[in-house]
């Protein structure tokens, strides 16, 4: 190999070894790129745009009180949520997940939580000039992502084993401001294939939500019990539909 050849391989790796420490201390610590912040209790939240001071603290409360209420115990002191208003914020923050209206970065990876966009007057998510409605408020995804940080702090690495349904359903779970009993959820289903409109009227997994409130309310699980399961998706349903659920 010539030695240019190799000269050029070697200035290529060194650029891609700077630009992925680049984006690790960026997932690490974004706060240069977000010029406004905000807190109240444990949950700062920063943006890239002014946050209005009744709206923000109102939002922070709303996200506070949804998480006080979750059977899963927030160990941290502080959790920090950035929201990316600008495009290109966006496009980097959430590369590994584009269409997401929220993402969590693993421990490892700084345990921030980040939002696509948000308009605090109005409690709304603002995702590529779609505005989110309820019950999937600024308020929901907020404590929604937050109880995925906090369930990486309660499972670390053994995130990868935990099934979708318990992952996501608690995060619903604790995320749905009027959360329904296991039986108005149930009716509410039925047997439908879960389709966009439920989806909009529910909650986006509806679903899971459906099966942790049952293992929750009617097995009597604590939240690190349904983190621990190994159950599949279809074993789940199994049982609560053996349990006539
Ligand atoms: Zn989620």
């Amino acid at each position: 190999m010539s030695r240019l050849i190799k000269r050029a391989l070697l200035w290529a790796c060194a650029a891609l070894g700077c630009v992925t420490i680049s984006l690790a201390a960026l997932m690490f610590w974004p706060d240069p790129l977000f010029a406004y912040s905000l807190q109240a209790g444990k949950i700062i939240v920063a943006s890239d745009r002014p946050i209005p001071a009744v709206g923000g603290e109102r939002f922070l409360h709303d996200c506070e009180s949804l998480l006080e209420r979750s059977p899963l115990k927030a160990e941290r002191h502080e959790y920090r949520l950035y929201v990316t208003n600008a495009r290109w914020r966006q496009r980097l923050f959430f590369l590994p997940h584009p269409d997401g209206w929220g993402i969590v970065y693993p421990p490892y990876f700084g345990g921030n939580a980040f939002l696509t966009g948000a308009d605090f007057n109005t409690g709304r998510v603002v995702h590529w000039g779609y505005i989110g409605t309820p019950p999937r408020t600024l308020a929901y995804l907020c404590a929604h992502e937050l109880t995925h940080v906090i369930e990486g702090e309660h499972v670390g690495i053994g995130r990868f084993l935990v099934p979708q349904w318990a992952w996501e359903g608690l995060a619903d779970y604790v995320g749905i401001e009027h959360r329904e009993t296991f039986e108005q959820l149930r009716d509410a289903l039925g047997d439908r294939p879960v389709d966009t409109p439920m989806r909009v009227k529910y909650g986006s997994y509806p679903r899971y939500r459906l099966l942790v409130t049952y293992f929750i309310e009617k097995k009597g699980w604590t939240a690190d019990q349904l983190l621990a399961t190994r159950l599949t998706t279809d074993a789940a349903i199994q049982v609560m539909n053996a349990d006539g659920g």
